[in-house]
């Protein structure tokens, strides 16, 4: 039996590892379903591929980088996850390919089921499955008849040469964004096809000079860089959440501006204009998408345009007829809710996680959950933020899970969760909140909500406030079995 298991090898996982050694807790599994650990940047290796948080922030706290970029590309963040992992011997607490299936509270234990019929137990269950990590492709009429090759962003297929080739991308969000600029000079030509415009406002990049990024990397001059950026970008909850006039100052007047400086024909401008409010979506950065979508080799599809279905030479659009193709990608995006926790899980009495997750996923924290002991999701419900780095947030949890862990573990307590009123008034609180936010106001739809509009991704205010709440380990908010 093992102290702890923690499902998932991203940030998330290795955060949890990382708090785990420091505590001399080394009996610990990380269970992997991919070839390879380290999660979101190993897998997406797409052209283009770059973090859009400033990268001093976006790191693991204690773990400074000479980071070339102000915003790191993705192989040098798939480099630093696995310095991490050789840093602290994680290998060899690692198994990979190794698929959660299920999950099951079996008094004082949690038993877990892989995909290959493996099974292990453990004390404590650390999920760490990222909520952006299982990707989606809508359903197209005649897809399977397609004769190209297509695939999705998450799984760039390396061995698929776009050179001179006829591609189109699927979707106009985040990884668009990045991958349209990057091969636009290698294809013959590039059909974008745009549901929706997003909101894009400068990247304020900057290669770091050699000399200076290992100075930039000692820990105290990292420290303040991470607390000038922290708080530079806390500012922007002000926006989302109090202020509609300083959202738009900030925000909206910027992006317009950027809009308008990069695309000069107006009736490109007006397919590239988003009718929501800035920040409802995520916000995306880049000098070099508008000027990549005004190059002659590329054709945008707006939302009148879109797809009738697949044919086996290309797709056939609304307006502009059948298109022939030889590779399509798919820029679509994340089942954000369902992977969340991406296996069933079954906790006391029977309950299956599924169920109590009926209507929406709700957590004390975003992260443990009534009648699931000893269970603790990373990046859970409502743990998102549009403003910072996602980091800031997992080693926020980190602050509560490890106080649950250490009780666990010491044998102060055999287990522990929080109680449902507990749960209940957390919750409460967080979708009372969320009704002030842009996220909720915005008029969008959004990876950010459910199906009825819900926002269960994000968390409504600023991440200070949440890593206060994780910081203060509340006797009264739990059920703790001895
Ligand atoms: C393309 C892209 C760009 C992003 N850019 C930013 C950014 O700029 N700033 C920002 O703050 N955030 C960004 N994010 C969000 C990013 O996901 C988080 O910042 C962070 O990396 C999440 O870490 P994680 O460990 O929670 O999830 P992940 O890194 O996704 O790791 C989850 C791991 O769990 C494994 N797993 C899942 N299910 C199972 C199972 N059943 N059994 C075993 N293993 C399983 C997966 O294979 C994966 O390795 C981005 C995400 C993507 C996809």
């Amino acid at each position: 039996m093992y102290s702890v298991i923690i499902v998932g090898t991203g940030f998330g996982g290795l955060s949890a590892a990382i708090n785990l050694r420091k505590k001399g807790i080394d009996d610990f599994l990380m269970l992997e379903r991919r070839a390879f650990a380290g999660g979101t940047w190993l897998q997406n290796s797409y052209p283009g591929a770059a973090v859009d948080v400033q990268s001093p922030l976006y790191s693991l706290s204690g773990h400074p980088y000479p980071w070339s970029h102000l915003f790191a590309k993705q192989n040098e963040i798939a480099k630093y996850t696995q310095g991490i992992i050789k840093q602290y011997s994680l290998s060899k607490n690692i198994k990979l390919n190794a698929m959660v299936e299920k999950a099951q509270w079996n008094d004082d234990h949690w038993h877990i089921l892989l995909s290959d019929g493996k099974t292990y137990d453990c004390k404590i269950l650390l999920n760490a499955t990222g909520p952006l990590s299982t990707p989606v492709v809508p359903k197209f009429i005649g897809l399977e008849s397609f004769k190209g090759k297509h695939f999705h962003s998450n799984d760039w297929q390396h061995n698929v040469n776009l050179t001179n080739k006829k591609v189109a991308i699927v979707g106009s969000g985040a990884s668009a964004v990045q991958i349209i600029p990057a091969i636009i000079d290698k294809v013959k030509c590039l059909h974008v096809v745009q549901r929706t415009p997003h909101w894009v406002i400068p990247r304020p990049d900057w290669t770091i000079p050699f000399f200076l990024r290992k100075f930039l990397a000692t820990r105290p001059i990292n420290t303040l860089i991470r607390w000038v950026i922290y708080w530079i970008l806390e500012l922007r909850v002000i926006g989302f959440k109090y202020s509609k006039t300083i959202l738009g100052l900030v925000a909206q007047r910027p992006a317009l501006n950027h809009l308008k400086k990069q695309i000069s024909s107006l009736e490109l401008r007006e397919q590239l204009t988003p009718n929501f409010i800035i920040g409802c979506k995520r916000i995306l950065i880049s000098n070099t998408y508008y000027p990549a979508l005004q190059k002659n080799n590329c054709v945008l599809h707006d939302k009148f345009d879109n797809i009738k279905h697949f044919t086996a030479n290309g797709i056939e659009f609304a307006q502009a007829g059948e298109v022939n193709l030889d590779v399509v990608i798919f820029a679509t995006g994340y089942n954000a809710i369902d992977s969340m926790v991406s296996y069933e899980v079954i906790g006391k009495h029977g309950i299956m996680l599924s169920k109590y997750w009926k209507d929406y996923p709700r957590a004390y924290l975003g992260t443990s959950i009534p009648n699931f002991p000893n269970y603790y999701v990373v990046t859970g419900p409502n743990t998102g933020i549009g403003h910072t780095s996602a980091i800031f947030v997992i080693e926020s949890q980190m602050k509560y899970i490890m106080q649950c862990v250490e009780k666990i573990i010491s044998g102060n307590a055999m287990s522990i969760e929080p109680t449902e009123f507990a749960e209940e008034k957390y919750t409460e609180m967080v979708h009372k909140e969320m009704t002030k936010t842009v996220w909720a106001y915005g008029g969008c739809t959004s990876w950010y909500q459910n199906k009825q509009g819900k926002v269960i991704a994000m968390f409504p205010g600023f991440s200070f406030t949440f890593r206060r709440l994780c910081k203060k380990f509340k006797f009264k908010h739990h059920l703790i079995t001895r």
